[in-house]
């Protein structure tokens, strides 16, 4: 087959800047330089089409090959799996869906329902359909569809998913987006308090805002809210211990669905299985991709409790009554069959605990270089970090994005590769985001620091 290995590296980058679009690029750019093409990894290490070979601090860039590369068994055991089925729809079932949806209920005591899909954003949408649907069927006299959503939070591309995301310049140029989706909540952001207060002495005011939301928005109208536990592309921001079970009881109490995105935090980043798990709260609904299958193969889904699900439980005949919803690809048996190798790997590995003993071994380093002027403050849980660069410690000025794209570029050239988050409002693309893969070592570590 063709894998292209018969074309010279120059061939490849012409071909490149012909025909590929490229993710979240201004595309300029590569008039003057190259796209970086890779072409092969093993553990934390990528090479790319120069052969040159780079500590990969970001997992894929995007912060989802959990295991690392090179895991022969997902490989070998998503062959097996596509000889022998590859595909059928989900209405239908297959072996792997059933294993993994076995195997994340058991990570996940608490939720009991599994709805496969292919990415982080469609799993969001079909949380958001999920909770309006519940409400319609459970109150058919209400109209209880809004979702709530956090200032920095990202939820995703698609309209309702980018709808519900809280960085606003994501969203220019593609309005008119959703209605219903509300975004008053402000982060859980300590370094910067939307209150100006100073924890623990702000008696979480940045959660208990959330009933003067609800109240103001009509508790009736209001389906859900959705969350990062910690959030990731927003600047990697960790909140206060008691944060999420202050959010929890107000959803209980106006019966608002709660939604944990842990598109990102999953799958042991934080050192965890969940990101939630590092706290006391019960959420309705969970949402996963990224380190699910560790990006060996597209697969997210939507981990509900059963009482949501029951709802959606009638008579066969109600042409209405059901969750009307299917993503041709979700549920794979060949991705579904990733995703159990790539959990059985973490669990076997004990990479939860590594993710949570280096992440603790590269927040010490990193905390060291809290005495430079330009770093204002180091956060992180496991192995997910981040450095939030200011011009001046004082006023917080956010560096600039030109001095931001300096530091990653100069680590670039000595052979890290680091991340750095979203804009959330201009100028405040100032966090440099680091989460190597989960068998990450400390010499590794060591280097990135
Ligand atoms: N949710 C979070 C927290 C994310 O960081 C992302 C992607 O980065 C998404 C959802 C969307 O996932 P996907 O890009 O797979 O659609």
């Amino acid at each position: 087959f063709n894998n292209g290995n018969h074309l010279t590296p120059e061939e490849l980058v012409k071909l490149d800047r012909q025909n590929v679009w490229h993710h979240l690029m201004q595309h300029k750019i590569f008039e003057t330089q190259e796209p970086t093409i890779m072409v092969e990894g093993k553990g934390c290490l990528v090479k790319d089409i120069r052969g040159r070979e780079y500590l990969d601090a970001v997992s894929g860039g995007v912060w989802c090959v959990n295991v690392g590369y090179g895991q022969d068994s997902i490989a070998e055991a998503v062959c097996e799996q596509l000889k022998k089925l590859p595909y059928y729809a989900m209405s239908a079932g297959n072996i792997p869906a059933i294993l993994l949806s076995q195997k994340i209920n058991a990570l996940l005591p608490n939720l009991q329902r599994v709805f496969f899909s292919n990415s982080g954003s469609e799993a969001n949408e079909k949380a958001f359909k999920m909770s309006r649907q519940y409400f319609r069927l459970k109150y058919p006299q209400k109209d209880k569809y809004k979702i709530l959503f956090r200032q920095r939070d990202y939820h995703g591309t698609t309209v309702a998913a980018l709808s519900a995301t809280g960085q606003p310049e994501r969203k220019l140029g593609y309005e008119p987006l959703v209605p219903g989706f509300i975004g008053d909540l402000p982060p859980a952001y300590c370094y910067r308090c939307s209150f100006g207060k100073t924890y623990p002495h702000c008696n979480i005011e940045c959660a208990r805002v959330l009933e003067d939301i609800i109240q103001s928005e009509r508790e009736d109208t209001v389906a859900a809210l959705i969350l990062e536990p910690i959030t990731a592309g927003g600047g990697v921001i960790v909140p206060a211990d008691e944060y999420l079970s202050i959010i929890q009881e107000i959803c209980r109490k106006y019966e608002v669905l709660l939604i944990l995105d842990e598109v990102v935090n999953g799958f042991g980043r934080t050192g965890k299985w969940f990101g939630h798990q590092h706290w006391d709260v019960d959420p309705d609904m969970v949402t996963m991709a990224k380190g699910m299958a560790s990006s060996y193969m597209p697969l997210s889904a939507t981990v509900v409790k059963e009482y949501v699900f029951e709802q959606f439980l009638g008579d066969p005949s109600d042409k209405l009554g059901y969750f009307r919803d299917i993503s041709t690809y979700g549920g794979c048996a060949a991705a579904c069959t990733a995703g159990l190798e790539s959990t059985r790997i973490i669990e076997e590995q004990n990479l939860c605990q590594n993710s949570a003993e280096m992440g603790k071994y590269l927040l010490d380093g990193l905390k060291e270089l809290e005495s430079f002027p330009v770093v204002g403050q180091v956060r992180g849980k496991g192995l997910f970090a981040g450095i939030e660069l200011v011009e001046d410690k004082k006023t917080k000025v956010p560096v600039s994005e030109q001095f931001l794209g300096k530091v990653l570029a100069e680590a670039a050239a000595q052979g890290v590769l680091l991340g750095k988050t979203n804009r959330s409002n201009p100028g405040y693309n100032n966090v440099i985001a680091m989460a190597p893969a989960l068998i990450v070592t400390k010499d590794e570590i060591d280097r990135i620091v």
